[in-house]
């Protein structure tokens, strides 16, 4: 049976939390897992120990009024965001840079489920709130807490007169089917009642149905607001550009144009050249932070022009990781 484990994460941290959930990992500081979050007689460290696989670890950010008035006022307030994630790695520890304040070796590595926002203290239950609340208190230590019931967190966030549910309570099933109805009105607010589509990456007019509205920044890793905004949404036909895109082959560079990342081996080379040098339609000053986080998590971090953010952090963390990985290593 899968534990629930909560964390606040205030409002000033919310960049390192974009970078966690880039990354799927989370810290805290040595001294901060020294600390008790009363009513728990376990230190922090412990809690954070007896973190298993599966288990269920839910970040909360900002929202209003912060964990620091009094608790039915807290309880009753809203959360900004909440991340449902579950543990993928037990703690570990790792000085290597993940986020630019400080190093927090103390870690437990993430896959992130889902994310809803803003969400009423009231949906997520009393239990919870006060948990997050312990936690915001506690310097965002990981606090156990009773189940939250994340189905009514993920479904109320549709409206209820769309079609009806048929769920076996299975949580991927239920996210799956979320990101089918949010796919479908991006797709409408992107293409509208158009029956040809061009492909912003190949240029191709074509059936509607055979272009993908593609995330720029991949949904998983995107925010809420992030995985909304059409800024973020490409048409990418499913000829080829929206799996060579995705899958990091192709990404754009700081002028908007189409370039190679990796050797595509057999056919799919031909599908790749095809493409590079080729100027992205969908490329524009407000796209441009999504394609530039996508090609730094492909590998190449954009080191031209002033003013742009940094992401070669990305890179380096994303080349650690997957070298961890392949090695069968903690990172
Ligand atoms: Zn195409």
């Amino acid at each position: 049976m899968a534990r629930y484990f909560y964390v606040y994460v205030a409002r000033y941290s919310r960049n390192n939390l974009e970078i966690g959930r880039s990354l799927g990992v989370w810290g805290w500081r040595s001294d901060a897992l020294s600390l008790h979050s009363k009513p728990d007689p376990r230190s922090s460290r412990d809690v954070a120990r007896s973190m298993a696989v599966g288990d269920f670890f839910i970040l909360a950010s900002g929202g209003s009024p912060g964990p620091r008035t009094p608790q039915e006022k807290f309880v009753a307030g809203t959360l900004s965001e909440i991340i449902i994630t579950r543990i993928s790695k037990p703690l570990y520890r790792s000085d290597r840079r993940v986020w630019p304040d400080d190093v927090y070796p103390e870690r437990v590595g993430l896959t992130v489920v889902d994310s809803v926002g803003p969400v009423n203290g009231q949906r997520l239950g009393v239990e919870a709130m006060q948990a997050l609340q312990r936690s915001g208190n506690t310097r965002g230590v990981p606090v156990a807490a009773e189940p939250v019931a994340l189905e009514s967190l993920i479904l109320t966030e549709e409206e209820p007169s769309e079609d009806p549910l048929d769920l076996d309570g299975d949580l991927d099933a239920l996210v799956e089917v979320r990101r089918r109805r949010e796919q479908r009105r991006l797709r409408h607010r992107k293409f509208g009642l158009r029956e040809q589509i061009t492909c912003d990456l190949c240029g191709r007019s074509m059936p509607v149905r055979l272009v993908a509205a593609a995330h720029i920044k991949r949904r998983a890793e995107a925010s809420r607001d992030e995985r909304l905004t059409l800024e973020n949404i490409m048409a990418a036909c499913l000829l080829g550009c929206d799996a060579l895109f995705e899958h990091g082959y192709i990404h754009v560079d700081s002028a908007g144009v189409i370039r190679a990342s990796q050797r595509a081996h057999g056919n799919a080379d031909e599908a790749t050249r095809s493409l590079t040098g080729r100027r992205c339609t969908a490329f524009s000053a407000r796209s441009r932070p999504f394609f530039e986080y996508h090609a730094a998590r492909h590998g190449h971090p954009w080191t031209d022009a002033a003013g742009h953010t940094d992401y070669a952090w990305l890179t380096d963390a994303w080349t650690l990781i997957r070298d961890a990985e392949d090695a069968g290593r903690a990172p």
